[in-house]
């Protein structure tokens, strides 16, 4: 029984009145980087209009609380997703960090460690960008090639503020070879690995990486369910092989999926539109049974381990 509560956009959320948790989604995202003229506006209700129907169909499939992983320097947008929680009764869950380096906007550029740490503590613990809604993890980037130095900063200042305030530290990496890099660097500044998501472990196509990792503490997320560019069978693979090597509790699964695009008329991504929230209940679940992953097992990758890992210890 896992206890604690998720820092919600609508406030803290006890874990055990929670059910499904999407540990990787993106509900508003800008991909333009923080130079664009029009970054990141729109107007929440015409966000809201083209957003409502793929909420309401995730809500259908017992979604109970979505992370928002559009974290800052490709989009985040508190009045957005303060509007989008007021229009679905599943929990979304907003970042602080700092996307990739060519995305980080100059205003964090300069900032030390410490300076950089203190930022996102006071996202955590008393609320992002004058607003009091708080944000519940920290989400940051490699470059492919990474860590760059500014990354090895981000990675630093997760670390401390990971540790002063219990946050999970979610990082987007897309191989192996950075993920131990990071690992490394998050273990020298004193990180638990146990508060680390491997975001895109999936990318990395050797198992045997991924085992690695999970038997390090880190929780290794495979989040391409349902896309069409990443096969299925491999993601059940992977997380058949972390199954039986017995590292079933560091598995996270989620869509990546989404997402409204403000540099778009209609909000919908140039490449393929919006992709929904529910090919993990509808398909993979049922081809993980189909492989012989009980119910519990189930229980255990789709609601304990994303409560797990998203929760805090301490009462607000
Ligand atoms: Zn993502």
């Amino acid at each position: 029984m896992i206890s604690g509560w998720l820092q919600t956009v609508k406030g803290a959320v006890a874990v055990e009145d929670l059910g499904l948790i999407l540990p990787h989604e993106h509900l508003f995202t800008d991909l333009r980087g923080p130079l664009a003229p029009d970054y990141a506006l729109a107007e929440p209700e015409a966000v809201a209009r083209v957003m409502e129907p793929y909420l309401a169909a995730a809500q259908a499939i017992g979604v109970t609380a979505l992370v928002e992983c559009s974290t800052v320097g490709v989009g985040r947008n508190i009045a957005v997703l303060q509007y989008l929680a007021e229009v679905t009764p599943i929990y979304v869950i907003a970042p602080t960090g700092a996307y990739r380096e060519d995305f980080t906007p100059p205003s964090l550029r300069e900032l030390s460690v410490e300076a950089l740490a203190e930022e996102w503590v006071r996202d955590l613990t008393e609320g992002i960008e004058g607003t009091e809604v708080r944000a519940g993890f920290i989400k940051i980037a490699m470059s492919d090639d990474g860590p760059t130095p500014l990354e090895v900063r981000n990675l630093k200042a997760a670390a401390l503020a990971s540790r002063q305030t219990d946050a999970v530290v979610v990082s987007h990496t897309a191989s192996g070879a950075v993920a131990r890099r990071e690992m490394e660097i998050l273990e020298s500044a004193g990180l638990d690995l146990g508060r680390f998501i491997w975001a895109h472990a999936n990318l990395e196509p050797d198992p045997t990486v991924h085992l690695e990792a999970a038997r390090r503490g880190a929780y290794v997320e495979f989040d391409a369910v349902g896309a069409e560019w990443q096969p299925q069978s491999a993601l059940v693979d992977y997380t058949l092989a972390l199954i039986e090597a017995g590292c079933a509790e560091r598995i996270l699964l989620s869509h990546d999926a989404g997402w409204y695009d403000p540099s778009q008329p209609d909000g919908q991504p140039e490449e393929g539109g919006i992709r929904g929230y529910t090919a993990l209940v509808e398909e993979f679940i049922p081809a993980l049974r189909a492989r012989g992953v009980t119910d519990d097992l189930v229980h255990l990758i789709t609601v304990t381990n994303p409560a797990r890992a998203f929760a805090f210890a301490d009462t607000p």
